[in-house]
């Protein structure tokens, strides 16, 4: 095994320099608004206003709002939609108590975020982190809106979770944890009304318990959550889907090029849910998957992550909870300790032709983009939600990469729960093959309405322009048609 110090080695050559230096997420984005339609720009300055400290979701609305300009040219009756879909419908904020198994008293705060019903019942997961706060669940809750509406589903969006650390903790506490946190979580929830899920820290494991509580307080046995173990109403395919999904959406993007996974190198970030699943799709048409990371620090595996090494991977990380050094250590590959935020991430200095990102927010800064740019890379597809800043995006932009947003290619997740909330309702286990079979089908249709919409809107080949306007317009013209209350 080889630890590396990050590489600076594609800064140096130093003919990229940011519009503007800030470090990841940390002030709101003014400079950036010159571009906006000024209407848009009116309400973006109503949303710092109103709450200044919220850095992530400014980020998350600058980037809808600079989409939706000549939305509003060709609607100005939309206006209304726009500035209520700013602005939760509900925010839940409560206390969670709870003991550790030591018998020493912990007191987290939980959220959920109810952020708009327009179109169906509240959906999106439950995020369980050291990192949470409201602008965070703001931001995932603002994107969730859009990314439902481009499923095709009838989902609302929400976002929830704690400041709860589940790392080096028992199964015990985690499991006293959940059903302190479902204590009070029930009474805002419900088949028809919200239905959260799993997000980073909350699994399958979590999952469970907090239904299991839920059952017992709601005394009734419902679809309430997704994300469930197959005994109890899960969904065949729902743990693949986001990572599976970003990758169909990837291989969608790469065919408008005629091009495609076979023998690409691809460097995923993350070693979790998303990143794991990314991993598989990519192996199964025929890619070379080179990277994976956690907290700590990245692998890099130039012979390639094959099926044996990530059946190997998802034992360490679902089972034995293990650090993926432990990859490096057991394989003889590269190893990279990365620091906590603002450093480089050297992991998107590897060599590669794809870059799927699947770990957390703003993982990507405008300089790790020019590195993927620097190195050849073609395409972008974002499987974690919003991990490359405005910088980074609009570096794979000006270089012509394809880039598809989280809100488009990582909406597997949220469809499948979709499908695992109709399965509920039916009270029928569709096979494996009919909800990936339904899943593809999701996944392809967003794409062609991304691609289109973009189109219509004189924007051609912007999927971030795409997927904000499709995204919006279905639910802004339920929010019209239902008297914007
Ligand atoms: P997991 O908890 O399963 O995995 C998260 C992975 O990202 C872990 O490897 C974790 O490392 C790493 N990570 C988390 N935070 C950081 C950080 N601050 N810096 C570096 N690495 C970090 O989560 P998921 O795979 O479910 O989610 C990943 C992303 O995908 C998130 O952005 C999530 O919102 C998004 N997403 C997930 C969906 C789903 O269905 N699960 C659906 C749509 C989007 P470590 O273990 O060290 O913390």
């Amino acid at each position: 095994m080889t630890i590396y110090a990050i590489s600076l080695r594609t800064i140096q050559k130093g003919h990229w320099i940011p519009r503007e230096r800030r470090s990841r997420g940390q002030e709101p984005f003014n400079s950036r608004c010159l571009k906006m339609h000024s209407e848009m720009k009116k309400v973006y300055d109503e949303v710092i206003a109103r709450d200044p400290n919220q850095p992530e979701f400014h980020q998350s609305v600058e980037e809808v709002l600079q989409s939706l300009g000549p939305v509003i040219d060709a609607h100005p009756d939309y206006l209304p939609a726009v500035k209520s879909v700013v602005e939760p419908e509900r925010i839940i904020q409560f206390r969670v108590p709870w003991y550790d198994d030591e018998g020493n008293f912990h007191v987290n705060r939980g959220f959920r975020i109810q952020m708009n019903g327009a179109i169906g019942p509240y959906k999106g997961g439950l995020r369980f982190h050291p990192s949470v706060n409201q602008s965070i669940l703001k931001f995932l809750a603002f994107e969730q809106v859009f990314k439902n509406s481009l499923t095709g589903l009838p989902l609302g969006g929400g976002k929830g979770g704690s400041d709860f650390n589940p790392k080096g903790r028992t199964e015990s506490e985690v499991r006293r944890f959940c059903q302190s946190f479902m204590m009070e979580l029930w009474r805002h929830i419900g088949a028809n009304l919200d239905v959260p899920a799993g997000d980073i820290g909350v699994g399958r494991r979590e999952v469970g318990f907090l239904f299991g509580m839920y059952r017992k307080l709601a005394n009734e046995f419902t679809g309430v959550l997704t994300g469930k173990g197959l005994s109890y109403g899960g969904s065949l395919i729902r743990p693949e889907a986001t990572g599976y999904g970003t990758v169909y959406f990837a291989r969608e993007m790469l065919s408008t090029q005629n091009k495609s996974f076979e023998g690409a190198k691809v460097a995923v970030s993350g070693s979790g849910n998303v990143a794991q699943f990314a991993v598989e799709k990519v192996i199964d048409l025929g890619g070379k998957p080179v990277t994976l990371s956690d907290s700590s620090g990245f692998i890099h595996d130039s012979d390639g992550i094959d099926r044996e090494k990530l059946a190997w991977v998802m034992d360490l990380k679902n089972v034995r909870r293990g650090r993926i050094k432990e990859y490096a250590e057991h394989f003889g590959c590269d190893y990279t300790e990365t620091k906590p935020e603002p450093n480089l991430n050297g992991l998107w200095g590897t060599d590669v032709d794809i870059a799927l990102p699947c770990a957390t927010q703003n993982e990507i800064n405008g300089e790790e983009a020019q590195m993927l740019v620097e190195n050849g890379c073609i395409a972008v597809a974002e499987g974690a939600n919003m991990p490359c800043t405005p910088e980074a995006v609009e570096c794979f932009h000006e270089n012509g990469l394809l880039f598809a947003p989280g809100k488009a290619s990582n909406a597997g997740g949220v469809a499948t729960s979709g499908l695992e909330m109709s399965q509920n309702s039916l009270r029928l286990n569709w096979t494996r093959e009919e909800v990936d079979r339904r899943l593809e089908e999701i996944m392809v249709n967003i794409h062609r309405n991304a691609v289109d919409t973009a189109s219509k809107y004189g924007m051609e080949g912007n999927y971030v322009a795409g997927a904000n306007i499709a995204g919006f317009l279905k639910v802004a013209e339920a929010m019209e048609a239902q008297g914007h209350i």
